[in-house]
């Protein structure tokens, strides 16, 4: 039987890229479907912000493959790249290619990565779910990993999503209810930085897909409601080998985040400076600051890193709309180079 393969790939959405996808037919393969070749294909560049009408053809290059848990079968999803037609060189909007370089630089260090990805769900209108229509819920409080109707809405979505990353073959190490009604977590790790990345958008186009079917649209903003809710980030876990295996590296590592602060910030999403405020278990984005087991650092060590003597660190910094090709590139130039 033919096999069906969704090519997914970032448009040139501004100020946050948003997934495309299209759907090749291709003649049954015998050997195991994450290893079938696949070829190179096309798109309207013109369409999705990426090209001009006279010269509207950018390539899709294959990177990561994975089995399409919502079609099932020996059908596949790809991730891919974006190349420039005239050249096949990286497209402006190719992210992906810049951290290969850095990846493939540093491959000696073993960095590895678990991402948490945090995100809202609203209705059609707008309006986060469980928010009452035209108006608040309750105040923060008994939402965050709650049980319980009025406490948590949703949940039907987060258990399809969460068996289809692991149906994917996708590294999915968790997920829980958040502190606004209406925000959830699901966290893709620990691998390393090209894989987490692959991982994390496939894992983003199911979630958007899965949640089509409830007419819920899923939103990656960084402070999705002004006022007193949490804002949504994307809390970046991370160890070289000599993190795993010493506490000096661990805070070496920290201090070296402090050498780069601006660089970090300007590129971990857009309006960062709605989210990180000092409030809702955040850090000022422009002071940088680490410390064991704090939530209001822009860093934080773990309890049990500091008790181990061992570990990882979490950079709580990226918002929920950070792009991990960019995120995951700029720790290891920081933390490595
Ligand atoms: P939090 O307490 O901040 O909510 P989570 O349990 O949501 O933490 O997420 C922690 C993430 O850290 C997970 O994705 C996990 O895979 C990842 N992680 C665990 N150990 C390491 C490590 N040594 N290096 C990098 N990431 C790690
Ligand atoms: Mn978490
Ligand atoms: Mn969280
Ligand atoms: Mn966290």
């Amino acid at each position: 039987m033919p096999i069906q393969a969704e090519y997914i790939w970032l448009d040139g959405t501004q100020p946050t890229p948003l997934l495309r996808s299209k759907t090749k037919i291709l003649p049954d393969f015998s050997g195991a479907i994450t290893e079938m070749p696949l070829d190179e294909w096309g798109f309207d560049g013109s369409s999705t912000n990426q090209a001009t009408g006279e010269a509207s053809d950018c390539i899709l290059k294959p990177v990561f493959q994975c089995p399409d848990p919502i079609r099932g079968g020996k059908n596949i999803l790809v991730m891919c790249e974006v190349l420039l037609a005239k050249d096949a060189s990286p497209h402006p909007t190719n992210t992906r290619a810049a951290l290969e370089v850095v990846a493939k630089r540093h491959a000696a260090q073993e960095m590895i990565y678990g991402i948490e990805q945090e995100y809202t769900m609203l209705r059609l209108d707008g309006s986060p779910l469980g928010f009452p229509v035209g108006g608040y819920p309750g105040p923060q409080g008994p939402y965050y990993c709650g049980v319980g109707a009025g406490r948590v809405m949703g949940r039907d979505i987060i258990e399809e999503h969460t068996q289809a990353c692991i149906d994917a073959g996708l590294k999915i190490a968790g997920t829980n209810a958040e502190v606004m009604p209406g925000q959830w977590e699901f966290q893709i790790g620990p691998v390393d930085a090209l894989a987490v990345s692959d991982q994390m958008y496939i894992a983003h186009w199911l979630l958007h897909r899965i949640a089509e079917e409830y007419d819920v649209v899923i939103s990656f903003a960084a402070k999705p409601e002004k006022g007193d809710w949490n804002g949504a980030g994307a809390h970046t876990n991370f160890s070289t080998k000599a993190m795993r295996e010493g506490y000096d590296a661990v805070v070496a590592a920290c201090e070296k985040l402090g050498t780069r602060v601006l660089e970090h910030v300007e590129n971990y999403g857009h309006d960062i400076q709605s989210r990180l405020t000092g409030k809702h278990e955040t850090a000022p984005w422009n002071k940088y600051s680490y410390g064991v087991s704090n939530r209001g650092a822009s860093v934080r060590i773990p309890w049990q890193v500091a008790r181990d003597q061992k570990g990882y660190a979490e950079d709580r910094r990226p918002n929920a709309n950070c792009d991990p090709y960019t995120v995951t590139r700029l720790i290891l130039e920081t933390v490595c180079d």
